[in-house]
C-alpha cells in the first residue's frame, strides 16, 4: 500500500503545521496547513452527513476557490471520487457529464446556476448544493467536527474522474488513481525544484489537470504555499505576485501573453522565480518575448489528461535554443514516435528515425486507469501498455520532442500533409500578428485548403502576410494559407486551447 493524496496532504500538515498552506483573499481564507487540515476534516464530515461514502462521486462546478481544494481533500478522506467540471461548459455539456458521472452530490457556484440547474429534475438521487458567498447552502451546515476520518484507502483507488475538454467530440471521463497523482506530483516537484519556501499562485483553471496536478499537488507534496485567484485577471495576477511574494506559477500560453501586455516592472514581480506553461502550443515568438520581458525561469509541460497530464518538459536552458519544441520526457515517462498515425496506427516497436514525423505514444506510471464506463474507447487508445496520443510529432537528434499537430487537425492538401502548428508559428512571427490559427476547409481541386484566422496587432493586409511567409523561406509555397480571415479573437476554451471545430464551422459557413 503506497502513498495516496490523503497521506501526502496529512504528512505535509504534520511537517508544516504552522506554515500558511492556502490563501483565498476573496473569501478571507489564510489557513496554516494545520488549520487547513481541520477544515478538510469538517468538509469531510459534512459530505458524510450528506451520505457520501467511499467510491461515491462528488462533482464540482467551481471557479478557483479554496473550497475547491478543501472539497477535493475532503473526498480523499472519505475515499470518494472527485469530479471537477469545467465551469465554462454549456448546459448541454454539463448535463451530459453529470448524467455520465452520476454523482452523489454536486457543488456549484451560483454563477453557474443556468448551466447546472436545468438537469436537476432528471437527477432525483443527487443532492445539488450551490455555493454563493453570503448564501452558502452546503457550508451553512458545515460540521464542527475537526477530527480525522479513517476510511481505508489504497493507492490504486480512484481519486478522480476528469472529463477531457472535448475539443475533439463528447467529453470522456478520464479515471485516475491516487498512485497516478502521487507519481506525477513527485516528478513535477523534482523538475520544478520546488521547496517548502515556494509560494504558488493558481491562475489557471483548477478543474483542469495542468493547474491541479502539475502545479498545486507538487507544491502540497513539498509543503509550499498556495494562493488562488478566483478567475484569471492579469492585473490581479501581478498584484498578488507582489503582495503574496509568489515564486512559482502555471499559466496557459494565452494567460502569459495577456500578462505581458500589462504595464509593470520586473521589480514588481521580483519574487517570481519560475513560470510553468503548457496545455497548448506556445508560438516560439511568444516564448522569446516572455523570456525577455519576465526574465524568469520558464518551463514548458506537454501532455494530456489521460497521462496525468505531463509527459515531457522543456527546461529553462532550452527555451531559446529549442524554442518551439516540447522538451524531453519527464523522469518517469517514456515517449516514442511510431510510424502511421491515428486509430489504425501500428506497432509500438515501429519507431521513427530522428527527424521523422509519426504518432506520439507514451507510457509511464501516471497513465489513466481508463475512460469511465467506456472500455472500447480505452482499448482504442491504450494498446500494448502504451497510450496512443493522437498527436503527431518527431524527436530530433538531441532527443527533443517537437509536437506538430493533432492527427485530427492535420490538413491534407493535394496529397501533402500540412501540420497546422508549422503554419501558425510562421504566421505568429509576423510583427503585426497577435494570434493565428489555421484549419483545413474542403476544396474541390486540392481536397483541402489552408484557411488562416488572424487577430491583428497593427495594420496589415492578407497580401502583406502572404509575402512575409514567402520571404526568407519561412514556409513552403503549398503550405501557405489560400485564404485569410481577420477576426477579433480566436475561440479558446478555459484552459487556453484553440477550439478548431468552431473555426472549421466558420470556414465552411463563409464560403
Ligand atoms: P479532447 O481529447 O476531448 O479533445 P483535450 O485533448 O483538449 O480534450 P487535454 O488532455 O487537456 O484535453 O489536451 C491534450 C492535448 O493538448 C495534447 O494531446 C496536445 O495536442 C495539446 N497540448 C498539451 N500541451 C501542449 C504543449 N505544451 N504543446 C503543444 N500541444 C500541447
Amino acid at each position: 500500500m503506497g502513498p495516496t493524496l490523503k497521506s501526502v496532504f496529512e504528512q505535509t500538515a504534520q511537517k508544516f503545521p504552522e506554515k500558511v498552506g492556502i490563501v483565498d483573499e476573496r473569501i478571507g481564507v489564510r489557513w496554516t496547513y494545520r488549520q487547513w487540515e481541520e477544515e478538510v476534516n469538517r468538509y469531510a464530515h459534512t459530505l458524510q452527513a450528506y451520505g457520501v461514502e467511499k467510491g461515491d462521486v462528488v462533482s464540482t462546478v467551481l471557479f478557483n476557490t479554496s473550497e475547491f481544494l478543501t472539497t477535493l481533500f475532503a473526498c480523499t478522506k472519505l475515499g470518494a471520487v472527485f469530479n471537477p467540471i469545467n465551469f465554462r461548459l454549456t448546459e448541454k455539456e454539463i448535463s451530459f457529464i453529470l448524467q455520465d458521472a452520476e454523482p452523489k452530490i454536486v457543488l456549484y457556484e451560483k454563477a453557474t446556476a443556468q448551466q447546472v440547474e436545468p438537469v436537476v429534475p432528471d437527477m432525483s438521487d443527487t443532492v445539488f448544493c450551490s455555493i454563493d458567498h453570503g448564501e452558502r447552502h452546503l457550508y451553512d451546515v458545515l460540521s464542527e467536527n475537526r477530527a480525522g476520518i479513517e476510511v481505508p484507502l489504497d493507492e490504486e483507488d480512484t481519486y478522480a474522474i476528469m472529463y477531457t475538454s472535448g475539443t475533439t467530440g463528447n467529453p470522456k471521463g478520464v479515471v485516475h488513481s491516487h498512485r497516478d497523482m502521487v507519481d506525477q506530483a513527485m516528478a513535477m516537484a523534482l523538475t520544478m525544484q520546488l521547496t517548502p519556501s515556494d509560494k504558488g499562485l493558481s491562475i489557471g483553471p483548477m478543474f483542469h489537470c495542468a493547474e491541479l496536478h502539475c502545479a498545486i499537488f507538487p507544491r502540497i507534496l513539498v509543503g509550499a504555499g498556495n494562493a488562488v485567484l478566483h478567475h484569471y485577471d492579469p492585473k490581479e495576477t501581478i498584484r498578488l505576485i507582489k503582495e503574496e511574494g509568489i515564486t512559482t506559477m502555471f499559466g496557459a500560453p494565452t494567460m502569459w501573453h495577456m500578462m505581458i501586455q500589462e504595464d509593470f516592472t520586473k521589480e514588481e514581480i521580483s519574487t517570481l522565480r519560475q513560470g510553468l506553461y503548457g496545455g497548448a502550443p506556445m508560438p516560439p515568438s511568444l516564448t522569446k518575448e516572455l523570456h525577455n520581458t519576465l526574465g524568469i525561469g520558464l518551463v514548458q509541460a506537454y501532455g494530456m489528461t489521460e497521462m496525468g497530464p505531463a509527459i515531457t518538459v522543456q527546461m529553462e536552458e532550452d527555451q531559446i535554443p529549442k524554442a518551439g519544441s516540447a522538451g524531453k520526457p519527464l523522469v518517469n515517462q517514456e515517449v516514442r514516435i511510431i510510424r502511421a498515425e491515428g486509430e489504425e496506427s501500428g506497432s509500438p516497436d515501429d519507431i521513427c528515425e530522428a527527424g521523422e514525423l509519426g504518432e506520439i505514444i507514451v507510457r509511464g506510471p501516471s497513465m489513466m486507469k481508463g475512460y469511465y464506463k467506456r472500455p472500447e474507447a480505452t482499448e482504442k487508445v491504450i494498446r500494448d501498455g502504451w497510450y496512443y496520443s493522437g498527436d503527431i510529432g518527431m524527436m530530433d537528434e538531441d532527443g527533443f520532442l517537437w509536437v506538430r499537430d493533432r492527427v485530427k487537425d492535420m490538413i491534407i492538401s493535394g496529397g501533402e500533409n500540412i501540420y497546422s502548428r508549422e503554419v501558425e508559428d510562421a504566421l505568429n512571427d509576423h510583427p503585426a500578428v497577435e494570434d493565428a490559427a489555421v484549419v483545413g476547409e474542403p476544396d474541390v481541386k486540392w481536397g483541402e485548403q489552408v484557411v488562416a484566422f488572424i487577430v491583428k496587432r497593427g495594420d496589415v493586409t492578407a497580401e502583406e502576410i502572404d509575402e512575409f511567409l514567402l520571404s526568407g523561406n519561412r514556409l513552403s509555397r503549398y503550405k501557405r494559407p489560400r485564404r485569410y480571415e481577420f477576426v477579433e479573437e480566436l475561440p479558446r476554451n478555459a484552459s487556453g486551447k484553440l477550439q478548431k471545430f468552431k473555426l472549421r464551422e466558420k470556414a465552411t459557413n463563409v464560403k
